[in-house]
């Protein structure tokens, strides 16, 4: 009986867990909602680095990692892929596919944040969609810029931003809402790949804005990797039909 350790956090990982029995584990880093509606068990928060990872497969007897976390979050994937080899288990990855550039569309890689702020010194009003990240740059917004930061949790006032605190996934007739309301003047954005939110983009094509987009961190290779979440579950499919 195949025992599986699922590595989540993204919207792909939650829909293979809540196809997981009771056997299985699903972990999350503690950062977005944590379901209370699944099958498998849920385990909440970090596991003290690669090695602690590599303990807690040893202990709970897992025989396969699957690292479906979210392709910039850079840590936890290099964790998996080193606590997988420490336990002696395979680790399976997905690892989600960018997206690209379609004609017309004015797409300025940057490759960290020092790059990201001498990009944006031509612009007024940027829309941020990287997450937490630029909080912490909040006292260094240039005297002609104000900033609107999309993120999960709501963030205190601040008087040279706006924080909008929105889950994914974002219909496109609510982002071409929220473009023109705003009249934002350039899209910051991860390349993350998949549909739930992708729509930005389209309604920045849509309206001529220049997209900055921070480039992928690196990912470590794995025993097999996977572009799409119902690839892997059919590869799931020999290993867990005897647990069922
Ligand atoms: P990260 O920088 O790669 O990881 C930081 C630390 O968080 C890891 O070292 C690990 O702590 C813990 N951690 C991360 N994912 C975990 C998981 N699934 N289960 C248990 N512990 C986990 O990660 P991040 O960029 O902060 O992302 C955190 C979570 O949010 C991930 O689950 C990711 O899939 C999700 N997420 C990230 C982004 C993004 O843009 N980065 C976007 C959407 C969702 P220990 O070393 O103590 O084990």
């Amino acid at each position: 009986m195949t025992r599986v350790l699922l590595l989540g956090g993204v919207g792909d990982a939650l829909r293979l867990a809540r196809r997981l029995g009771p056997e299985h584990l699903y972990s999350l880093a503690g950062l977005g909602k944590v379901p209370e509606d699944l099958s498998c068990r849920v385990r909440v928060g970090g596991f003290g680095g690669a090695e602690g990872l590599a303990d807690f497969i040893r202990t709970e007897g897992f025989d396969l990692l699957l690292d479906v976390t979210h392709p910039y979050a850079a840590q936890i994937s290099a964790n998996a892929a080193a606590a997988a080899r420490l336990a002696g288990v395979p680790c399976w990855a997905l690892r989600r596919p960018g997206w690209q550039p379609q004609p017309g569309d004015d797409w300025r890689e940057v490759a960290d944040w020092a790059a990201l702020v001498s990009a944006l010194a031509p612009f007024r009003k940027p829309l941020f969609t990287l997450g937490r990240e630029p909080l912490a740059h909040l006292d260094e917004i240039p005297v002609h810029q104000h900033w609107t930061l999309r993120l999960l949790d709501a963030q205190p006032e601040h008087p040279r931003a706006r924080c909008i605190a929105a889950r994914g996934p974002f219909a496109l007739e609510d982002e071409r809402t929220l473009f023109a309301n705003e009249g934002f003047d350039v899209l910051i954005s991860k390349n993350s790949g998949g549909n739930a939110t992708e729509a930005k983009l389209q309604v920045a094509r849509e309206r001529g804005l220049p997209v900055l987009i921070l480039q992928r961190p690196p990912l470590p290779e794995v025993e097999r990797s996977f572009a799409d979440p119902d690839t892997l579950w059919q590869a799931l499919q020999p290993l867990l039909r005897d647990s069922r």
